[in-house]
């Protein structure tokens, strides 16, 4: 199965390989583990994968974790868990740049050697200073000229705990006057006297993202380094990098558009904020748009794959309607997810001619044009639970469910009409008491009077109560990182409502975790992944019916 269409990345891969500059196609996904992988990551997965699928090639998955105060172990296991999911397989074991710190260090040894690093004594506000402006060159640093000697036993003091943090770091030497402030002596190595969580307390300093990342390129012979399009003004230093060292091969780095939704934020910073700050349940709270989240939300890797593939990539960043994520799961759900009656706001109903302990074996299909789904049972009984919303004492023509002494059929059952009902003392409805047509399953009344309606229904008996959670977007603000905008501020407070004594078909309740359904006039839900059980069910509200997103 292919995941990704046509791009301008397939365009040039193909290039490549047909001009000879590249003999096979190596790609990466290159996750720091600092957090969850949201629906932006999605994306880059989507795209290294595909491309190295389309292409006969490989895509290694590799933790770019070179900050450890910021990394877990956690993550490292949630971030392989998503990709999993997603349904991508990753060329041999996980990788770690950690794995490479050796190789790394001894590469700075090599630029010092060489005259092209050295250590720099420099403080934080110092070397911003000397750093210059965008319009304004910078000036060398006072030790830019000590000797290879001095650098070369400096940087082994610093990677034996001699000095401080802060105290030291080691740059490249290549030129303060560039207009790319990348190139104006980069930062390589920073002291950082932190355990490591793969590393332990093996180091105690750590390379930066720029001396890191294309050397791990180079190291797995990854050919297509693809990143998002802010660090483009880095290629450069990853060429410069490449270019100085004795590294074993010649990764190039190519740039994308990254992902960005409304409605919704896609940054780790942003979500941990939210998770810490309790203002979710956690990364994988339904809410969240992290891969987790969504999973637990009911969306299938099927849908995120689609959607990957419907926003296509280009060289531009864009901001895409949550919408269209949203249609993605809905028709994903259309076509595959099973149907089920729940009814939400529970109202009775007793058909006084029924027999009382009478239980009838009706069937449905499981799915209108899915025959290989199978049927479902629905016992049908005197005492059923209607939802409250679809019964009116009295009401105009417009409201085409049930009104005293009106007809209504039953989803899947009888028409029925109501008689009469019963009120408690603030006179609200309690009770509905209704009467059964004769021979209308699957036929309309014998007087030829028609019911305007079709609403669902759960036995009062057979049926089984659950606790349905209904979530909605979590921002109320369209954009609500944009700017000055306090996302904090804007999160959307009924974003979920929580239904302990909702009704569902009993059925239902034995869902395997994280099966979805669409629960007729409702919704598409699905059995939680932790807390359903078929004694005690759970479900969550994966998306409403209706379509929002205009597709033309
Ligand atoms: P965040 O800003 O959320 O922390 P990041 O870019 O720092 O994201 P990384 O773990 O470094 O996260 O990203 C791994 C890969 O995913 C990188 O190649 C990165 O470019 C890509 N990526 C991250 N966010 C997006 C996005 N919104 N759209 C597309 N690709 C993304
Ligand atoms: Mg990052």
């Amino acid at each position: 199965m292919e995941y990704s269409s046509n791009n301008f990345l397939r365009s040039i891969i193909a290039d490549d390989l047909a001009e000879g500059r590249a003999t096979e196609v190596v790609t990466r996904f290159p996750p720091e583990p600092n957090g969850y992988l949201h629906v932006g990551h999605a994306k880059s997965i989507c795209l290294n994968f595909g491309l190295a699928e389309h292409f006969g090639g490989r895509c290694n998955l590799r933790f770019d974790d070179t900050n450890p105060e910021k990394e877990s172990p956690e993550y490292v296991a949630s971030i392989q868990d998503d990709v999993s999911w997603l349904g991508f397989q990753w060329s041999g074991e996980v990788r770690y740049a950690s794995n490479y710190f050796q190789q790394f260090y001894d590469w700075a040894v090599h630029l010092v050697e060489q005259g092209n690093a050295y250590v720099c004594d420099l403080n934080a506000e110092q070397a911003r200073e000397y750093r210059g402006t965008l319009t304004e060159a910078g000036r060398n640093s006072p030790f830019r000229d000590r000797s290879i000697e001095e650098n070369l036993s400096l940087l082994a003091g610093m990677k034996a705990g001699d000095f401080d943090e802060g105290s030291k770091v080691l740059r490249a030497k290549i030129d303060m006057s560039s207009p790319n402030m990348n190139l104006r002596d980069p930062i390589l190595y920073r002291i950082r006297k932190a355990e490591h969580h793969q590393t332990g307390n093996d180091w105690c300093i750590y390379p930066t993202y720029d001396f890191a990342h294309g050397q791990e390129d180079a190291i797995e012979g990854v050919t297509h380094s693809i990143c998002t399009l802010e660090f483009e003004d880095h290629r450069p230093l990853y060429d410069w990098l490449i270019e100085h060292l004795p590294v074993p091969s010649r990764p190039r780095q190519y740039e994308f558009g990254r992902l960005n939704l409304n409605y919704t934020v896609t940054s780790k910073r942003k979500l941990k904020q939210l998770v810490d700050d309790g203002v979710v349940e956690g990364w994988d709270d339904p809410r969240m748009p992290t891969i987790s989240g969504m999973r637990r939300r009911g969306f299938t890797p099927r849908s995120i794959r689609k959607f990957c593939d419907m926003i296509g990539v280009s060289r531009s960043d864009g901001v895409v309607d949550v919408a269209m994520l949203e249609h993605a799961i809905r028709d994903d759900l259309n076509d595959n997810a099973p149907r089920g009656m729940c009814v939400l706001r529970p109202l009775k109903v007793v058909l006084t001619d029924y027999p009382e302990d009478q239980v009838e074996r009706l069937v449905a299909p499981a799915h209108p044009s899915r025959e290989d789904l199978g049927e479902r049972e629905l016992p049908f009984t005197r005492e059923l639970y209607i939802d409250a919303d679809d019964f009116r004492e009295s009401a105009n023509k417009k409201f085409k469910r049930l009104v005293l002494g009106k007809r209504v059929r039953l989803r899947n059952a009888y028409v029925i009409e109501a008689d009469s009902v019963e009120t408690d003392a603030d006179g609200n409805v309690v009770t509905v008491y209704a009467h059964t047509l004769a021979n209308t399953i699957g036929n309309d009344p014998e007087d030829g009077v028609k019911p305007k309606g079709v609403i669902q229904w759960v036995s009062a008996v057979t049926g089984k109560q659950a606790t349905v959670r209904l979530y909605d977007r979590l921002f109320t603000h369209e954009a609500p990182d944009k700017g000055d905008n306090d996302f904090m501020s804007l999160v959307n407070p009924a974003s979920l409502e929580v239904i302990e004594g909702a009704w569902i078909e009993p059925g239902l309740a034995d869902a395997q975790p994280e099966q979805g359904f669409q629960f007729e006039r409702e919704g598409y839900f699905v059995a939680d992944r932790y807390e359903h059980q078929s004694d005690a069910p759970v479900f969550n509200r994966t998306i409403g019916l209706r379509d929002t997103w205009n597709n033309g």
